[in-house]
């Protein structure tokens, strides 16, 4: 998707900076942080979110998962904790239409979500 700025980020067209990159995820840090970690996962492709993944594309969207857990890991959240948010369409945020996974840690998350 040539307009789209997380497939541009994929490709390295547009600057980041990445954590981990491999065949099928990229993670980078998000651009205006919402806790002291927040890093973004998303898949190498364009899925435009939560909503397109299917069961052929579920083993990807598991792999965003394993990939968000890594770098949790790397990133030293692992005892304290850290919370995974997708947000999708208009109610549930969603502002960029390229799949990602948040990961937000470093303090303690508020429930329920605003
Ligand atoms: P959403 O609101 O769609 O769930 O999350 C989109 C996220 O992407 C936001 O947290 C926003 O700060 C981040 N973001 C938007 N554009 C860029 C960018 O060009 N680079 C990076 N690193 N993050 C971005
Ligand atoms: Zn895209």
């Amino acid at each position: 998707m040539p307009d789209c700025i997380f497939c541009r980020i994929a490709n390295g067209e547009i600057p980041a900076k990445v954590l981990h990159r491999d065949d099928h995820a990229v993670a980078f840090h998000d651009l205006a942080p919402q806790a002291p970690t927040h890093v973004l996962v998303i898949p190498a492709r364009h899925l435009s979110g939560v909503a397109e993944v299917d069961e052929a594309s579920a083993a990807l969207a598991g792999h965003l998962l394993v990939v968000a857990a890594n770098v949790a890991r790397d990133l030293g959240l692992e005892d304290s904790g850290y919370r995974l948010v997708v947000n999708q369409g208009r109610d549930g945020g969603q502002s960029v239409d390229h799949l990602h996974v948040h990961v937000l840690g470093g303090r303690e998350m508020a429930w329920p979500p605003g």
